[in-house]
């Protein structure tokens, strides 16, 4: 029972992180951060992602080559051509790390305005890293574990962020209604949308990638969007827009 609170918990600090931080500020730059709030995130980021964090800069560069290339071979991650969720998985495994060893030459319109910090990557970015939050995983899992089949969520945990990527972008190109128009096979998947928090209306975000809010029509809602307009008011981000919200 603690472990699937745990792994609950765990699933939505971690998409959380991943939509707000990667997704919302550091790829699409919706809203403004100091470089100490940034750097707060970064650590955030190192504590919930652990074993499958990723660099927010070389998530950018990805996701905005798939919205450039969206659904057609040099997207770097699309189920239309392979509809198997774990192909899916594989490739952006293959184009996120192609794309941060730099084996992947990319034009310098999408390396614009990158969230880094080197020297703390230098450790959250390391194999050795990645295996000792794998042996706490493995300490966390034997002390709390009441039963066997509870060990079947630790390679979901120790691949959280990488997996929950992955999920999104198979499943919101491939099922769903659509509100627009977009030349892919972008969709809205408004009925798990509980496990996105808002990120699920993709068909709206591929249509309107500058707008902060995903929702658009009077039965969806956006979480995440909600949670940066209280973080606005508290003074920790600012819309980059003043009229954004
Ligand atoms: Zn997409
Ligand atoms: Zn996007």
């Amino acid at each position: 029972m603690v472990i699937a609170l745990l792994f609950i918990l765990h699933w939505y600090l971690s998409f959380f992180l991943q939509s707000f931080f990667y997704h919302r500020y550091a790829a699409h730059k919706h809203f403004t951060m100091s470089r100490s709030v940034e750097k707060c995130f970064f650590v955030f980021c190192f504590l919930i992602h652990g074993s499958s964090y990723m660099s927010p800069a070389a998530y950018t560069v990805m996701h905005r080559l798939h919205h450039m290339h969206s659904d057609t071979h040099n997207d770097p991650h699309t189920p239309v051509f392979n509809k198997n969720f774990f192909a899916t998985l594989i490739q952006t495994r293959n184009s996120y790390h192609a794309i941060y060893t730099r084996e992947l030459g990319v034009d310098d319109k999408f390396l614009k305005d990158l969230t880094q910090w080197d020297a703390f990557e230098k450790i959250a970015h390391n194999w050795m890293t990645r295996i000792l939050w794998i042996l706490i995983y493995l300490s966390l899992y034997t002390w709390l574990a009441t039963a066997w089949w509870q060990f079947l969520f630790l390679p979901l945990t120790i691949i959280m962020c990488s997996f929950q990527g992955a999920m999104i972008n198979w499943w919101a190109h491939r099922f769903g209604y659509v509100n627009y128009e977009t030349g892919d096979a972008s969709k809205n998947i408004l009925p798990v949308d509980f496990l996105f928090i808002g990120d699920a209306y993709h068909n709206n975000h591929h249509k309107y990638p500058g707008r902060v809010k995903n929702a658009h029509k009077w039965f969806e809602i956006d979480p995440i969007y909600h949670v940066t307009c209280f973080f606005v008011r508290m003074k920790i981000v600012t819309w980059k827009h003043p009229l954004a919200s």
